[in-house]
């Protein structure tokens, strides 16, 4: 039922995504096709669910208690970490920010690593934050701030919980830079655009372990030949709940697509930013 329904939605959101490039905003002249890949990490350690007590459980996900999508995400995250240096793609990771105060080997390995990674936050408990008043959004902001600041970082890339985009005067007082906007079925397609002092760096398309490679592989062939911006982001745990679907999904799917993509920048053809080097870009030259 779960895999049906993830291989529903990314087929809509694929499709759509092809004909959004109708419509869409390229957010500055680029030269070549541009990359941009967001990670939600919503749990990233069983122990937040130890912690939570199953009080946070529907925060995080609709049927999956937090101590299960910890669990997931102990094994995937390390595995993207490896993909994504190995391949030397900087990607955003948008953090947990009670991960911050409960693990820190994957958040040191991020911010010590070769790679230029983007450590952006989502959130401190996953909650929505449409749903939250201003103090307790103001609340999860300062949590998360304090978490970062351990590891000598402040993050700049925000992603919205379940993409409940609010509070964007907080997100501005704390000193973020730029959110991922929601991205919708219709009016799909990525665009960088200013609201206020950040900017919306929008997503394209959400990609899971059903999807078929050579379909992505178009999608990027598309953007590279019309000189577009791709934004494709998607959780840890879209690689699979165990570790062999893991594996077969980052044989399949995952691996293939970067590698692929990793080919076209190094024929000069692709440009890879995260969310915050393709705002600092933009404010560079704008
Ligand atoms: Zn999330």
């Amino acid at each position: 039922m779960q895999i049906a329904k993830e291989k529903i939605i990314s087929a809509f959101s694929l499709l759509y995504h092809i004909l959004a490039y109708k419509i869409a905003r390229p957010f500055l002249k680029l030269e070549n096709g541009t990359l941009i890949i967001s990670v939600d990490v919503d749990v990233g350690n069983r122990v937040l669910g130890e912690i939570n007590n199953g009080k946070n459980d529907r925060n995080v996900h609709t049927y999956l208690s937090e101590y299960a999508v910890g669990m997931i995400e102990e094994l995937s995250v390390p595995l993207l970490i490896d993909l994504f240096e190995n391949l030397e793609i900087p990607v955003t990771f948008a953090l947990r920010g009670q991960l911050l105060n409960v693990e820190s080997s994957v958040v040191r390995r991020l911010v010590k690593s070769p790679v230029e990674f983007d450590i952006g936050a989502h959130g401190y408990s996953h909650k929505e934050f449409a749903r939250l008043s201003p103090l307790e959004a103001e609340m999860e902001l300062k949590m998360i701030a304090g978490g970062m600041k351990k590891f000598g970082t402040t993050p700049k890339s925000f992603v919205f919980p379940k993409n409940s985009v609010d509070h964007l005067d907080l997100l501005e007082k704390y000193g973020y830079f730029c959110f991922r906007g929601r991205g919708g079925f219709i009016r799909d397609g990525a665009y960088v655009a200013k609201v206020g002092k950040l900017y919306d760096v929008h997503p394209s398309l959400f990609i899971n372990k059903s999807l078929d490679v050579r379909l992505l592989k178009k999608i990027l062939d598309i953007s590279i030949e019309k000189k577009l911006l791709l934004h494709i982001w998607f959780h840890p745990k879209d690689l699979g709940y165990d570790r062999k679907t893991m594996k077969d999904s980052t044989q399949k799917v995952f691996s293939p697509f970067f590698e692929y993509a990793k080919k076209k920048e190094e024929n000069g053809l692709l440009t890879f930013e995260t969310m915050l080097s393709a705002v600092e870009k933009k404010r560079s030259i704008s």
